[in-house]
């Protein structure tokens, strides 16, 4: 498991877009929320959640597009792969990456549903994770 000092890596499908993050995550999830359904066109999304201050983007430029008032969805440009959820949340600055927008997703096992009203029907969830009905906050 990380440590303050680890470094976790991630990037794009094309290469062209690369980031590093340093310690452990605020918190890791999974997403039933229409928009991030709709970014992703997958039936849920997972992120690991990270303060903005511990993600050092290393090359391409991103594409984002705000979702919501001050809330971006960050992509590959050349490859359209999902790459964060770029938003300030409770005074804190946060980029939540797309689980397996990081090269080694199983270091960063979910911990709770949010948004689970909105969860497909036909999609059944089998874990014992904390399910919000609406967001964390
Ligand atoms: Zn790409
Ligand atoms: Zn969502």
């Amino acid at each position: 498991m990380a440590d303050e000092n680890s470094t976790a890596s991630g990037g794009c499908l094309c290469g062209k877009i690369r980031f590093e993050v340093q310690g452990d995550p605020v918190g890791a999830g999974y997403c039933h929320c229409r928009s991030c359904r709709k970014q992703t066109g997958a039936p849920l999304a997972a992120f690991a959640v990270f303060r903005t201050d511990q993600v050092t983007w290393i090359s391409g430029e991103r594409a984002r597009y705000e979702s919501s008032p001050g809330v971006f969805r960050s992509f590959c440009p050349v490859c359209g792969s999902t790459l964060a959820l770029e938003a300030v949340y409770g005074g804190v600055d946060l980029t939540e990456f797309h689980i397996s927008a990081l090269d080694e997703p199983d270091a960063f096992p979910p911990n709770e549903h949010t948004h689970y009203k909105e969860k497909i029907p036909w999609l059944h969830v089998a874990d014992d994770l904390k399910k919000y009905p609406g967001s964390m906050m």
